[in-house]
């Protein structure tokens, strides 16, 4: 060997050793594009870093807005994470295969398998019930019972329910799919619209602050909007309190309709190991009681304890159906509202 390339070699050699030895400076850290209200989930990236030392970088913004914006940016996108609500959005996001599946024993054992995506691409966060709330003076709870009889004739003029192009409403019509099929589910949706005591208009909020208002008699709405009304000390949300009750649907049937918020490791993530890792610990045992407390949702692990308003709800049996066919009926659920009016 030629000495010149002896001396290459050996400072080759020694500049390998050299980079091998010397600190890393560069942070690791995790990027989440996120439709959840930033407060909702800060604290516990917050806490994650602290744990780790693992930076996390929060990008919020609408579930559809990012949806997009992930598959504009492709393969060049900054983002390990998306996390968003709804299955009927996170179907959405494995259907543009936005992303990668997850073989975690971490998660598996966390989460019922219900709550996850079939393929193992996204994995139920909190979990959120779609019930019936009712006018305390107008309503006796024996009246009610399910979904489906919501569409008797009984209740003409007196239910409040936001309009189709809202994904939870959406994911119950697709969960009505799931269960009898879209001719019963067609029918309902007919006998329901033909119910609606006003256009719909407005978030889950409004339709609560409706029956309080004597607008509505029954509304449908997500439960942590009215938990987070009990939660509260503004004065309207007080009064509807007062005024407006929870009933748990379908006891007798197939069970009150559940949705989850979820988050899912992408195609294109450039920090896998600590997305996962990050995953693990929003699935952690600390962080599902946070979660549930900070929104008033159901968390997803049965080992969490819940807060005390949920607790006051009672407990209830959720409809069973696997979270991934809220997503799966989704285009036929949006036929059949439009075919059935709701608009
Ligand atoms: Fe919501």
């Amino acid at each position: 060997m030629k000495p010149i390339l002896k001396i290459i070699l050996v400072v080759a050699f020694l500049a390998g050793v050299i980079m091998l030895l010397t600190p890393r400076n560069e942070v690791e850290s995790v990027n989440i594009y996120s439709s959840r209200n930033e407060g909702l989930i800060k604290p516990l990236l917050d806490e994650f870093t602290a744990e780790t030392g693992i930076q996390v970088n929060l990008l919020t913004g609408s579930g559809d807005g990012l949806l997009t914006r992930l598959q504009n940016e492709g393969r060049n996108t900054e983002a390990d994470l998306f996390l968003t609500v709804d299955a009927g959005a996170l179907h959405r996001a494995k259907i543009a295969g936005l992303f990668q599946p997850v073989q975690s024993d971490i998660l598996n054992q966390a989460l019922p398998s219900n709550l996850r995506d079939r393929d193992n691409e996204w994995f139920g966060l909190s979990m959120r019930a779609r019930t019936i709330f009712y006018a305390n003076e107008r309503v006796d709870p024996s009246e009610l019972s399910d979904y489906l009889a919501l569409a008797d004739e009984k209740w003409r003029g007196r239910i409040c329910v936001r309009s189709s192009d809202n994904l939870y409403n959406q994911s119950l019509v697709a969960a009505m799919i799931a269960h009898y099929g879209e001719e019963i589910t067609e029918q309902w949706a007919r006998g329901l619209v033909a119910n609606f005591g006003r256009k719909p208009v407005g978030g889950d909020r409004d339709q609560l602050h409706a029956v309080a208002s004597g607008q509505c008699d029954i509304a449908i709405a997500n439960s942590y909007y009215y938990g987070g009304m009990t939660a509260s000390d503004d004065q309207t949300s007080i009064d509807t309190i007062k005024k407006v009750s929870l009933f748990w649907a379908a006891q007798n049937a197939e069970g009150t309709h559940v949705n989850v918020s979820g988050i899912g490791l992408l195609r294109h993530a450039k920090n896998a190991d600590a997305a996962i890792m990050l995953m693990e610990f929003l699935a952690s045992e600390a962080s599902q009681e946070w979660y549930a407390q900070a929104n008033q949702e159901f968390p997803v692990r049965a080992d969490t304890e819940l807060s005390p308003i949920l607790a006051n709800w009672g407990p209830f049996k959720a409809d069973p159906l696997p979270i991934s066919e809220l997503g799966e009926h989704n285009a036929d659920a949006v036929r059949l509202m439009n075919r059935a009016g709701w608009r």
